[in-house]
């Protein structure tokens, strides 16, 4: 929401009454004042007027979870662990989840409260790239490579996938850049070559790379380094 519209609304103030107050001189926002009506305010950010505080700011948090198999990307399952059981935090009511995994992937996942954040990062035109190490039933067959760069159609949403980077490492075994994120995307790619994933990590989502020091089922805040790079 635009500052001017929030203290208009929070301190039931006429428009011209803000525009006045905030030509005084008389509003901050994260320490610093501010003069700029269409300033975007958000639930982290601490605004005070006349240093009386409107609104304290909620603490933005941004985690690195090492999935483990065998838990769902939920924040709630009747039957099974979900990642949300794994984290042991006072507000993580508060989180989401910034790009699902299926029940047995292992791998990167970053949770937050931020929702612009975390859309920066799982929208589908986004350039952040997801690498997934990849171990297969059968022999990878390397036409995958080519098929996989020029994209694949996926009859059901009536779509042809991103062109995705294939580096095949051992028969069975490979590394897969996507750039979106389709439900079960990989095992529908490698399906269509009649090939069966049988083990399937995430390593990377972007610039953010899985702590190797986290064992599955740990987790760490991201550094400010880390939450700057999405
Ligand atoms: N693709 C899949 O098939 N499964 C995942 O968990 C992630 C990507």
């Amino acid at each position: 929401m635009r500052l001017d519209r929030y203290l208009a609304n929070r301190a039931r103030l006429s428009r011209q009454d803000v525009r006045c107050l905030l030509a005084e001189s008389r509003v901050q926002v994260n320490g610093e004042t501010s003069q700029i009506m269409d300033l975007e305010i958000r639930v982290f950010d601490r605004i005070e007027l006349d240093g009386e505080l409107l609104q304290e700011g909620k603490a933005a948090r941004y985690l690195m979870l090492h999935k483990p198999a065998g838990c769902v990307s939920a924040t709630q399952d009747a039957t099974h662990r979900t990642v949300l059981d794994l984290i042991d935090e006072p507000d993580k009511q508060d989180l989401h989840i910034a790009g699902r995994l299926d029940f047995n992937t292992t791998g990167l996942m970053l949770l937050t409260n931020d929702g612009q954040w975390s859309r920066r990062l799982t929208q589908p035109t986004s350039l952040q790239g997801k690498v997934y190490l990849v171990e297969t039933e059968d022999e990878i067959d390397p036409a995958c490579v080519d098929a996989f760069a020029r994209g694949m159609y996926f009859r059901f949403e009536n779509l042809t996938t991103l062109p995705a980077e294939l580096v095949i490492l051992a028969s069975n075994k490979a590394r897969l850049t996507l750039h979106e994120g389709r439900y079960h995307q990989v095992k529908r790619m490698f399906g269509h070559f009649n090939n069966k994933v049988t083990a399937l990590h995430r390593e990377r989502m972007g610039h953010l790379i899985l702590d190797t020091a986290l064992e599955p089922g740990d987790y760490r805040p991201l550094t400010e380094h880390e939450i700057a790079q999405i």
